[in-house]
């Protein structure tokens, strides 16, 4: 028995649009993506029109912290709670992301190993969320950005160290912090953290065991040490320059704007209880950042979609809002749904398995009544969702 929706407005991923198109999902996969004409059905298929509908791939976030609550001053809250506690928060906001139609998120950073086993636990069917690929700890410097939860670590054979512990504890993922930021009070998100040979230890270790690497790194010349090491992914990218472009270019990076987290910070404020500093940097560097998205998108940069989803009022679930941000900054909306999709499995290295509509990937999908290219701020409305599939299982069906 297959599943069959037909005659509905087909978005790929890969920027192409079929219009009156037909996706067949059999078993875990799709089986078929093309024009209405050509597929055949039999009695004992589930059919569904989707004329006046959307089907797009399902939608993928490159940097949340499911264990970070996206309250006024989550930190604080991160480090307070207890593990089940913690633990409890994680698996809400992993169904939340779920039912926003994000089928694969990517944990940038979580306490004490939660994030892995919430990924465990959605992937044996306990929990109900996205696929994830988790990065354990933050490995940092001694005191630098996002200490209170990571692993701190000092020179070469530390940072070596620190690395294979979150191999061994399961991560799919490495993340280093190549400079300061904006949620730990007193580091400047401009400063160069890790040193260049710090993080080339880092990277090397994590290419050994076949994983990737992702920094946080916001001055232009932490960004450009990530990038003479080899890093995978630069995060939040506050201050490129065009030598830092070309070398993003030269070494087939990706850039992972994040730009819901300033934003938010920025928007609720001191007023609604975010920390004095947090507010003072973000305003300090949001100009910045836009001006860097932009001159990333002109230059043919791969950016890929991260909300930063759990930094103050940042919440799980709202993760599509940063594809109308990305339209605010000059993306058009299929640019928007390419970096949802496409861009975004490439980042995580999962794009032979997801991110396009091809026969043979795993059906991950999202069906939505409207057209996100007329206008990309319906994806966040929930009631327009009609359809949401995970390896070709629904998580939601409206139709
Ligand atoms: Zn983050």
């Amino acid at each position: 028995m297959a599943i069959v929706f037909r005659n509905g407005n087909v978005i790929i991923g890969n920027g192409k649009v079929i219009e009156k198109g037909t996706v067949s999902v059999d078993g875990e996969n799709i089986f078929f993506v093309g024009p209405a004409r050509r597929v055949q059905t039999s009695k004992k298929d589930r059919v569904f029109d989707i004329s006046g509908k959307t089907l797009l791939p399902g939608l993928i976030d490159a940097h949340v912290h499911l264990c970070v609550d996206g309250s006024a001053d989550p930190i604080t809250s991160l480090l307070k709670d207890s593990i089940p506690v913690l633990t409890l928060k994680a698996a809400n906001h992993a169904r939340r992301t779920l039912e926003a139609g994000v089928t694969t998120v990517r944990d940038m950073g979580g306490r004490d190993y939660v994030d892995l086993a919430i990924r465990d636990g959605i992937e044996s069917g306990i929990l109900q969320g996205p696929r994830m690929l988790c990065s354990g700890k933050l490995v940092c410097m001694t005191g630098g950005h996002g200490w209170q939860f990571g692993r701190e670590a000092n020179g070469m054979d530390e940072v070596r160290a620190a690395v294979r512990e979150q191999l061994r504890a399961g991560a799919d993922l490495i993340k280093l912090m190549a400079t300061g930021g904006v949620m730990t009070k007193g580091v400047e998100p401009g400063t160069t953290q890790f040193t260049l040979e710090e993080l080339i230890a880092g990277v090397e270790e994590a290419r050994k065991a076949g994983r990737r690497t992702a920094t946080h790194a916001q001055g232009t010349e932490g960004i450009k040490n990530a990038l003479w090491a080899g890093i995978n992914s630069i995060e939040h990218g506050f201050f490129l320059d065009d030598e830092a472009i070309e070398l993003i270019l030269e070494t087939k990076a990706f850039v992972v704007p994040t730009l819901c987290a300033p934003y938010y910070i920025i928007k609720a404020g001191v007023r609604r209880g975010v920390p004095a500093f947090a507010v003072e940097k973000s305003k300090a560097v949001m100009k910045s950042h836009w001006e860097s998205v932009k001159k990333a998108r002109k230059a043919g940069v791969p950016v890929a979609m991260g909300t930063d989803a759990g930094t103050p009022f940042n919440c799980h679930g709202e993760n599509l809002k940063e594809m109308e941000l990305l339209v605010r900054v000059g993306f058009t909306p299929m640019e928007a749904i390419v970096a949802t999709t496409k861009t975004a499995s490439e980042v995580l290295g999962l794009e032979k398995k997801i991110g396009t509509l091809e026969k043979g990937k795993l059906a991950d999908l999202v069906i939505i009544d409207g057209n996100p290219l007329e206008n990309i701020g319906i994806l966040q409305y929930k009631e327009k969702i009609m359809a949401i599939m995970k390896e070709g299982r629904f998580y939601k069906c409206g139709l």
